[in-house]
């Protein structure tokens, strides 16, 4: 069964590279994390979503977020979006040709998907 492997792991690994490696591990992680800040901070603020976790996989963000869906008289237009939200549900933010673009995900994330089909044969 696969694991995710901890931090102390990765950097044992990482420490057995040679200069040149890890040279490429470091602009490789560089643009990785200058991609995911980019789609981040592009993401619109949504005054009516809760953001309760964010994450980070194979080019998109995602977000597990409590939204309003504006039908007035359900229960989640009064009060607090965290405590009345429906949710939370993940979506995925990506930039397409300089446009954020976003897709509803649902209760499971790619990577839970992932895990679950390689675990249940
Ligand atoms: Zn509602």
């Amino acid at each position: 069964m696969p694991r995710k492997p901890s931090l102390e792991s990765l950097r044992a690994t990482l420490q057995r590279l040679n200069l040149q490696q890890k040279q490429e591990i470091y602009a490789w992680l560089g643009e990785a994390i200058a991609s995911e800040v980019e789609v981040a901070l592009a993401i619109p603020p949504r005054p009516e979503a809760a953001v309760t976790e964010q994450r980070h996989y194979q080019g998109k963000t995602y977000q597990r977020e409590k939204r309003r869906c504006n039908r007035i008289g359900c229960k989640c237009m009064a009060g607090e979006v965290t405590d009345v939200g429906h949710g939370p549900y993940w979506y995925a933010y990506w930039k397409e040709q300089g446009k954020v673009c976003n897709q509803y995900v649902g209760k499971r994330t790619p990577w839970e998907e992932w895990f679950r089909t390689e675990t249940t044969e």
